[in-house]
């Protein structure tokens, strides 16, 4: 293999809001689709005066997330402003964490083709969200119905090193986040954003090369095509003999292109200072104990459960335990069949794909895992075959019920008596003598026509094995 001209070396920023009731430092509920401006107080308006008061489960959810991640979890932290001007934070500073977050170091195993990594974190802090700019024809708006919401920033080492572990590192990230259950990592309601910095350095050389920032990418998409498109700009550059300019850039997802968009400021330049209205963030040891005792099994781990207890290819586990609603389910109708494969079939091909379709989640489906189970022995001891029983599986999607009943309400049981298959198979003969006769000359594909044939006369519900068994024991004569 040629190795690569240039190195990449990315960081990434990513932005989880918890899914608390109440917004990180008032009442407020934290809300999504509310009219704008509707859940708001004069604390998270900035008025001048008003004193926030911190939300103890934000910081319990940081906490957890911090667990899921071997974080060291600090019993000591605080809250700091750092200041800036923008039209999103009237009060001219964002309550955050400077040099004493809730959670320092940690990693994350992902998956490359080399095999796994561990991308280290550096920390991940506590922080409200800002308000959000809105840009009509004529005029602009702010609505605050976000601001203060309880927003973790989760901060990599520079460890990652190509567009695709980036993309991994967020998968894999977005699964542990939603294990640990404090977030519902929703990217188009803006519940994980990210912001990521990369430079570039000729390969075998040590110092890290100038990097360049992109901010506020809301899809995993959007940060792969951007990471793409700036390894080969970065490398382009360097490779003319010219400078990386330290600098934020904008991802622009309809041209496929960063652009320049201000030289970037340093962190002093954001006069952190600690927050004088906030108490320090102070956890007891036993707090901490028992939030980790109650962590979930955490997705690797499941999947290999589920290879070894459930007997699943390493592949149909890893797809499961992507989403923790998805394993659930999974595992309570594999705990109700005698065939686990099946059940992992069911929902990895029809279940997923007619979810996707009707953008709909696994926890709100009609068919319920009791259903499949039901539905999987009755495919297992004949009573229907594939057809029937994906006809079945569709209803049951739509309307929800039982199969047993479903199939004998639809008269959908499969057709396996010897007399009325033979008869069939009788007049399938007399209607295609050509078939006949072909099959006779050799050609057994014509015994499949002939198969198919049957099936169509008795709607789709024969037993085909048994058709075929029939069709060649009569041909055979
Ligand atoms: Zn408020």
């Amino acid at each position: 293999m040629v190795e690569p001209e240039y190195v990449a070396t990315i960081g990434l920023e990513v932005h989880v809001q918890l899914d608390t009731v109440s917004k990180m430092f008032c009442a407020c509920r934290t809300s999504f689709a509310a009219p704008p401006n509707t859940a708001v107080c004069p604390v998270c308006l900035g008025y001048p005066g008003a004193l926030p008061v911190m939300n103890r489960k934000a910081v319990e959810y940081t906490v957890r997330a911090g667990l899921m991640l071997d974080c060291d979890i600090q019993s000591h932290s605080k809250f700091d402003r750092k200041s800036y001007f923008y039209p999103d934070m009237p009060k001219n500073y964002q309550i955050s964490q400077y040099d004493q977050p809730l959670c320092q170091g940690g990693g994350v195993e992902i998956d490359t083709d080399a095999g796994t990594r561990i991308i280290r974190l550096r920390r991940i802090h506590l922080e409200e969200d800002v308000a959000k700019n809105m840009h009509f024809a004529q005029s602009s708006g702010v609505d605050f119905n976000r601001a203060g919401t309880p927003l973790m920033e989760i901060v990599t080492q520079p460890d990652i090193e190509s567009a695709d572990e980036a993309l991994g590192f967020l998968q894999t990230l977005k699964a542990l986040m939603l294990y640990s259950g404090v977030s519902r990592c929703n990217l188009e309601e803006g519940n994980m954003r990210c912001d990521v910095n990369i430079s570039m350095r000729p390969a075998g050389r040590e110092a890290l090369g100038t990097k360049a920032e992109i901010k506020n990418l809301n899809t995993f998409k959007g940060v792969q095509g951007a990471l793409l498109y700036e390894i080969d700009r970065q490398a382009d550059v360097l490779r003319g003999g010219g400078e990386i300019v330290q600098e934020t850039r904008r991802w622009d997802v309809d041209v496929g292109k960063t652009f320049s968009m201000r030289i970037k400021e340093d962190d002093h330049d954001y006069r952190y200072f600690p927050d004088p209205d906030l108490m320090p963030v102070v956890l007891e040891p036993k707090e901490i104990a028992d939030w980790r005792q109650e962590l979930p099994e955490a997705p690797r781990a499941r999947r290999v459960r589920f290879v070894e207890q459930y007997e699943l290819p390493d592949y149909d586990a890893g797809v499961l335990v992507a989403d923790k609603a998805v394993a659930d389910y999974f595992e309570e109708a594999a705990d109700l069949s005698s065939n686990s494969k099946a059940v992992s079939n069911w929902i990895m091909t029809e279940m997923l794909r007619m979810l996707a379709e009707r953008e709909g989640a696994i926890t709100d489906v009609l068919i319920r895992p009791a259903a499949l189970a039901e539905l999987i022995g009755l495919v297992d001891d004949e009573t229907l075959n594939s057809n029937s029983a994906k006809e079945v599986f569709v209803s049951l999607f739509e309307d929800g019920g039982m199969p047993a009943a479903l199939v004998k309400e639809k008269g959908l049981a499969q057709v396996s008596d010897s007399a009325s298959i033979e008869a069939f198979v009788e007049q399938a003969i007399a209607e295609n003598p050509k078939s006949v006769s072909d099959y006779k000359a050799g050609k057994t594909k014509a015994a499949k026509f002939l198969v198919g044939q049957v099936m169509r006369m008795s709607q789709g519900r024969s037993n085909p094995q048994l058709v075929m068994k029939a069709l060649e024991s009569r041909l055979a004569d």
